[in-house]
């Protein structure tokens, strides 16, 4: 983790056995909680941010994806480990978004971080 002027944070991620290793640069504030039967079975701890804050450190082949629903997120996940570390998917405006699963970053005090949960259950 390493913080730069421009108030940013550059965090590294990674899945368990590291397969797959990233980088993500922003201001994590806070962090969406969904109840979903996908987000709750996984546990994820979601930060919404732009494709471009994300910068894949292992090859992209690496990670397997998952797909359900209405097909519009790529959930990355790794096929050795299991872990989730993040999605692809564009927001309303179809501009690129990538969702990481701050479970999967370094240095973090999860339970500093504010939580917003997301009914995503009843959508
Ligand atoms: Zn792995």
């Amino acid at each position: 983790m390493s913080t730069a002027n421009t108030g940013t944070t550059t965090y590294d991620g990674s899945c368990h056995c590291g397969r797959i290793a990233y980088t993500v640069e922003g201001q994590l504030d806070k962090v969406y909680e969904c109840n979903c039967s996908h987000c709750s079975r996984k546990g994820y701890l979601l930060w919404f941010l732009p494709r471009t804050a994300l910068h894949l450190k292992t090859a992209a082949d690496a990670m397997s994806t998952y797909r359900f629903n209405k097909h519009v997120i790529d959930h990355r996940f790794c096929p050795n480990c299991g872990c989730a570390p993040f999605g692809l998917g564009t927001d309303k405006k179809g501009a690129a978004t990538v969702a990481v699963n701050v479970r999967c970053l370094e240095g973090l005090d999860l339970a500093a971080l504010e939580r917003v949960p997301v009914d995503g259950r009843s959508f």
